[in-house]
């Protein structure tokens, strides 16, 4: 495979670190976002910070760029903190960076949403509509009291721009897509697992493959699915969760069409 020059951001931990690792590997460039120990260095909760992180990337590529893995995330109960990290940050730098990336050569976008988004209860669809349809002090706002249901609302926003936004998105030639991860070994987990109520939590899950996957496993999913050998994937969710989602949903999806007998 030639090689690629693909940012990701969130390389200092967990999943953007192993998926900088694996694209290194297979002997790619990676230019690396986070608060620290990165290429960028930017805070991705505030809009200077994402205006440096664009800017430093395109500083860095020379204004083209063939991938772009927004993998820098925020778990944990600050809903607001959680609303701008999560979907305002990730779609700030995409915004920034899609000049680049239609100048680049089978350019691709993995975004990073999670499994929390079909099996979290008292989720609803209107509740991620929110982000695509209002601004950002609003969807702070209205995430101010509500805690955990900011991750899988803005993760679940995340896919439906996913939805909405890939025949655009193609028709300039860069593919986007997403994975839902679920229970990972990072950092992220390992702190909600040192609280016993949210340990009891998980361990309540029932997880078909039966233990959480590695971080390795998620950069290898990412790394499919921003290759070219995923060249007709298009507007996907790929669910990388040991099985929770065909369990909980087996007939969720595919939906036919409205209207069949
Ligand atoms: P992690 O905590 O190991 O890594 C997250 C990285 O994001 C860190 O390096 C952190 O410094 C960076 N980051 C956080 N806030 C930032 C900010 N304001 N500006 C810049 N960088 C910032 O977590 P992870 O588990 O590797 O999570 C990666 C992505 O995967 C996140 O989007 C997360 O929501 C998602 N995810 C994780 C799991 C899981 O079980 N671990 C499941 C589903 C989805």
């Amino acid at each position: 495979m030639a090689p690629r020059t693909v940012a990701v951001t969130g390389t200092a931990s967990g999943i953007g670190a192993a998926t900088m690792a694996r694209l290194e590997a297979e002997g790619h460039r990676v230019i690396g976002v986070d608060r620290h120990a990165a290429d960028v260095e930017a805070d991705l909760s505030t809009p200077d910070g994402r205006s440096r992180a664009v800017d430093g990337v395109l500083d860095a590529c020379g204004g083209t760029l063939d991938g772009f893995i927004p993998c820098a995330g925020v778990s944990g109960t600050s809903g607001p903190l959680i609303v701008r990290v999560n979907y305002y940050g990730t779609m700030a730098v995409l915004e920034g960076l899609r000049g680049a990336l239609e100048a680049g050569t089978d350019a691709s976008v993995v975004l990073v949403s999670s499994n929390s988004t079909t099996m979290t209860p008292g989720l609803s669809p209107d509740d991620a509509r929110l982000f695509l349809d209002a601004d950002e002090e609003d969807v702070v706002e209205a995430y101010a009291d509500r805690g955990w249901l900011a991750y899988p609302a803005g993760k679940l926003a995340l896919a439906y721009w996913v939805r909405a936004n890939a025949a655009d998105w193609i028709g300039r030639g860069v593919r986007v897509n997403a994975v839902a991860p679920g229970i990972t070994r990072t950092a992220m987990t390992e702190a909600v697992a040192a609280d016993p109520v949210a340990k009891a939590g998980l361990d309540a899950i029932g997880i078909p493959i039966d233990r959480w996957a590695e971080p390795e496993e998620l950069a290898a999913a990412i790394a499919f699915m921003q290759s070219p050998d995923a060249s007709y994937v298009v507007g996907q969710v790929l669910f990388v969760d040991g099985g929770i989602d065909a369990q909980l949903q087996p007939f969720a999806h595919p939906t036919p069409l409205p209207g069949g007998s």
